[in-house]
């Protein structure tokens, strides 16, 4: 064997919410050449590895036939590394909680593989406390017990001793023990437990599919079966279950469980699903749009040629900001030179020009209306006369133009990229469809409302009859009007707090409502 041997990472992904990974475990995903990972991996988390890197699914879920054995996994993964590859096996939750870590590591360590463990969150731990259960407690519990439910007549563990164990410790938490949840639950009682201890079984936990159901040892196999919980689950037999009417947080939380689309082109689309899931809601990126820069327009090259005899440029949009920036870089021309003062309206286009290198002078409106940021501009003066820059998509809104026109300014409006429609925006929204219905759709523009009612054609009207549908602000709640799906949610700010504010009012006045009926 020549060359250099590669190595082997064992790496806990966590126990299903693809944050949930360690740091170390997120950089060894960066780094890794190939990576082996399961089934329950979340393609989120298979998103930070390289662009060339070689991703392989050794998974196997629940009890359907494995679509490689143990054998073949380990002799890959040996084989990878000696090719000199950096290689890492991906496992949910922490690689040596039943996830059979130990024998790929002794695998490495037979064939004189170098290898690593970073440990993740097991869902044994991981999941009680998402579903608002604590695995000790003074008060209730002062040991706790992992345990496998998986019936393997060929392993050790076939011989578990369930009366034994739910004698000797509080808190019983059982892995892989959907399958026979009945028999486990009767052997615990027959070791001593009263029928009436808090049980519960916690199902896709950390994720916005989480389920959960509690009940007591009698009582909860029929429980779970009534609300249809199945793999993968934990369970968690013991005192400590009855503080989670104290505790629950996750399932608390105000968009919880809901199916929220997002149509925002990609770039711009992460902060609103960060913001939707931090309220607990399983966003889905549904970009309709897409930014085509303008690239060689004489325009361009006359106002970049032009700018250092700006006295203002007003930057409405991040794209417009970004877009500039992109502009000004290919021709060479300095941004960081204007004398202009640079006017940005709102966050997000503030970031973006702040991201350009642009000093800027932010102005804050209700919205992004002409009108409103008119208003702020003239109360800050000087624009007789003035020579200004108006950066913008290819079918802007005229209306900012021509007002500041009439306020004795001379505009220069150039379109510096234009908006498309995502060729996969079809494809996207009939896949998330086919997974289940969208909660809401959110739009953030009127060209998204446009592509999304374009792309669903006869179909928007069926499907706006039982989704939400949300909109930033006034203009593209307008748009939405206009297209026939009447907006059930307007933002009172166009950020995303403010849309997720309004998006959890409404789900709340929506629950009490069917409570009643
Ligand atoms: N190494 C993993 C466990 C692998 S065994 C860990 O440390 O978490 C697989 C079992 O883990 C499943 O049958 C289920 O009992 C549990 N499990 C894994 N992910 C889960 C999740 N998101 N929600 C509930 N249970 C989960």
């Amino acid at each position: 064997m020549s060359g250099p041997v590669g190595r082997v990472k064992l790496v806990g992904a966590g126990p299903g919410a693809p944050d949930l990974i360690t740091v170390r475990g997120q950089r060894a995903l960066r780094e890794a050449d190939v990576i082996l990972h399961d089934e329950l991996a979340s393609p989120l988390l298979l998103s930070h590895a390289r662009a060339d890197a070689k991703l392989i699914n050794v998974g196997k879920r629940g009890h359907e036939a494995p679509t490689r054995t143990q054998e073949e996994t380990q002799q890959l993964l040996v084989s990878l590394a000696r090719e000199g590859n950096e290689v890492v096996r991906l496992k949910g939750g922490d690689p040596y909680v039943f996830g059979r870590g130990a024998e790929e590591a002794s695998a490495c360590r037979a064939a004189g593989i170098p290898f690593e463990v970073i440990p993740g969150v097991s869902s044994a731990i991981g999941a009680l406390a998402y579903a608002g259960l604590s695995v000790t407690d003074r008060r209730h519990a002062a040991s706790f017990a992992v345990v496998t439910g998986h019936n393997d007549p060929t392993a050790a563990r076939e011989a578990t001793d369930w009366e034994g164990i739910a004698r000797s410790v509080d808190t019983l938490v059982v892995l892989m023990g959907m399958r026979n949840l009945r028999s486990i639950l009767a052997r615990v009682k027959a070791g001593g437990r009263a029928g009436v201890t808090p049980a519960a079984a916690v199902m896709h936990a950390t994720t916005p599919r989480q389920r959960s159901v509690v009940a007591t040892i009698d009582t909860l196999a029929d429980a779970v079966e009534a609300a249809e919980v199945g793999s993968p689950a934990v369970v968690v037999i013991g005192g400590v279950v009855a503080l989670r009417d104290e505790l629950d947080w996750f399932e608390a939380l105000p968009l919880f469980g809901r199916r929220i689309a997002v149509t925002r082109q990609a770039e711009q689309a992460g902060s609103w699903c960060r913001a939707l899931e931090a309220a607990g809601a399983a966003a889905v990126s549904i970009p309709m749009i897409q930014i085509s820069p303008i690239t060689g327009s004489s325009d361009i090259g006359a106002a970049l040629d032009a700018l250092p005899s700006y006295d203002l440029i007003l930057l409405t949009s991040a794209n417009a900001a970004r877009q500039l920036a992109l502009r000004a870089r290919e021709v060479g021309a300095d941004l960081g030179r204007v004398r202009a003062r640079v006017v940005t309206v709102g966050e997000a286009s503030t970031e973006a020009a702040l991201q350009a290198g642009l000093p800027v002078e932010r102005i804050s409106t209700e919205g992004p209306h002409a009108a409103a940021m008119l208003e702020a501009l003239r109360e800050r003066g000087g624009l007789d006369g003035a020579r200004a820059l108006l950066p913008r998509a290819e079918k802007g809104r005229e209306v900012l133009g021509r007002g500041l026109a009439a306020l004795g300014v001379q505009v220069d409006e150039v379109a510096v990229y234009r908006t498309e429609p995502s060729p996969q925006a079809a494809t996207r929204l009939r896949a998330a469809l086919a997974e289940g219905a969208l909660d809401a759709v959110t739009f953030a523009s009127p060209s998204a409302v446009r592509n999304f009612t374009a792309t669903m054609e006869a179909d928007v009207e069926r499907f706006s009859a039982g989704t939400c549908i949300a909109a930033i602000g006034p203009v593209t709640a307008a748009a939405c009007e206009n297209a026939g799906m009447a907006p059930n949610v307007v933002a009172a700010q166009p950020d995303a707090d403010a849309l997720v504010a309004a998006l959890a009012g409404y789900f709340k006045t929506r629950a009490r409502h069917e409570e009643r009926t």
